[in-house]
């Protein structure tokens, strides 16, 4: 799946979703509900809610989005700063299963103590060299 376009909100995001939908495009809408899971993450442009299609619908999803004049931005393009590869995953999850459910629990428990996430981050992992590195 390739980022087509980073949304301000959850609502933007789903009618475009729609719009893509409706031209027969596969679009999934992405960190749609982040902000309910990790608190004042809409801070973090990395976590705004992206509309995704797939590498093939891509330049058809484009002109669509250039003719109806609903292109913001180029989309961002994240590459590994290790090996350049864009081959890579977004989430708590950076492969290992252990320190996923780390996370996860610390959330959870940060959630229900309204403290603070601590050392809880999101961040990139590298399918390629299997390395992680945050954006922010
Ligand atoms: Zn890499």
């Amino acid at each position: 799946m390739k980022t087509l376009q980073v949304c301000d909100d959850a609502f933007a995001a789903e009618l475009l979703k729609g719009r893509l939908l409706n031209e027969g495009i596969d679009a999934q809408v992405i960190h749609a509900h982040i902000e309910q899971v990790i608190p004042y993450s809409f801070g973090m442009p990395d976590l705004k809610p992206r509309v995704v299609v797939r590498e093939e619908d891509f330049e058809r999803a484009m002109q669509l989005l250039e003719a109806t004049g609903d292109v913001k931005a180029e989309p961002q393009e994240i590459r590994c700063p290790y090996c350049g590869s864009q081959d890579l995953s977004y989430g708590l999850y950076d492969g290992s299963v252990k320190r996923y459910l780390t996370r996860i629990v610390a959330v959870f428990l940060s959630l229900l103590t309204m403290g603070p996430l601590g050392k809880v981050q999101g961040g990139y992992y590298c399918r390629q060299c299997k390395r992680r590195f945050s954006s922010w």
